[in-house]
């Protein structure tokens, strides 16, 4: 899904200036953060917007020696101040041979205090050529000041192949239950319902919402939707979902009181639907 929500991005043609790569798997991460920046910086895209794989800058992509292409991860412990002045300064020189300029960050959340001020001044105001692809398998530890500039892009694993396709469907069924039940409530008396329960019950009804949310966004993919596609309403009431959804993940596995996550994430659900007639949508 992750992938196709990339595919999805370089089709549409219009791409944002950051987007935060989330998800357990650093292999899972780094290969679709490549993939990404190949599709940014080919020479002749596919129609379709993805990398043709043969030009220039598609094979030094693959090599990792793209004249614009900047992967900046740990040294040590870190991301350090020294590297984001690197960033800063290619930042905001023009690309040298393609269209952009891309920078991976690999492991975002071990950025030192300095290095994500300086990172925010950056997406704060983007030259225009520059986009940024953020990794982490730790969104907590991200200052929101960051997350809030960053298209969050969830890297799920594929599900385990025990899991067949009728138990797929039934939870997806439960989720979209769920989803409905939570909007049509009300947000605080949910949080106390959902605070009451097991930690691990908590995630997993969080993983539930977001099962929700992602197959609406497969439905709109599926049908192949070539309108205006980031500007559309619907999409980005998913995406805040989505973004929503992963802070309250990263709250409720950091130990962060559980009544206020939930109020703050029911909330933010509410709002992200506004606009949506949901119960038409995911029946
Ligand atoms: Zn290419």
């Amino acid at each position: 899904m992750a992938s196709k929500i990339v595919a999805n991005v370089l089709k549409s043609g219009r791409i944002a200036h950051a987007y935060l790569l989330r998800g357990p798997s650093a292999s899972i991460k780094e290969a679709l953060a490549f993939e990404f920046a190949a599709g940014l910086l080919c020479d002749h895209p596919a129609p379709d917007g993805s990398a043709c794989g043969t030009c220039y800058s598609c094979k030094e992509v693959a090599k990792r020696a793209h004249p614009d292409l900047y992967v900046i991860q740990k040294e040590g412990s870190a991301i350090r101040i020294k590297r984001s002045h690197e960033v800063l300064r290619e930042a905001l020189s023009r690309p040298f041979h393609s269209r952009r300029k891309v920078f991976i960050l690999q492991d975002a959340e071990e950025m030192t205090d300095e290095a994500s001020n300086a990172l925010l001044k950056l997406v704060e105001e983007p030259p225009s050529y520059v986009v940024f692809i953020l990794t982490t398998g730790n969104a907590s530890k991200i200052p929101e000041t960051i997350i809030s500039r960053c298209q969050v892009i969830p890297c799920r694993q594929l599900p385990a192949p025990h899991e067949d396709r009728e138990a797929l469907m039934e939870r997806g069924k439960e989720a979209e239950r769920l989803l409905r039940e939570i909007l049509e409530s009300s947000p605080v008396e949910e949080a106390v319902k959902y605070a009451k329960t097991e930690p691990a019950e908590r995630l997993n009804l969080v993983s539930l919402l977001e099962t929700a949310v992602y197959q609406r966004i497969g439905r709109r993919v599926e049908s192949g939707f070539d309108r205006d596609w980031s500007a559309d309403e619907d999409t980005k009431g998913d995406y805040r979902a989505l973004t929503a959804l992963v802070r309250a993940k990263d709250r409720l596995s950091g130990n962060v009181n559980a009544f206020l996550t939930f109020s703050i994430l029911f909330m933010e659900l509410n709002r992200s639907f506004r606009l949506v007639d949901i119960k038409g949508k995911t029946t």
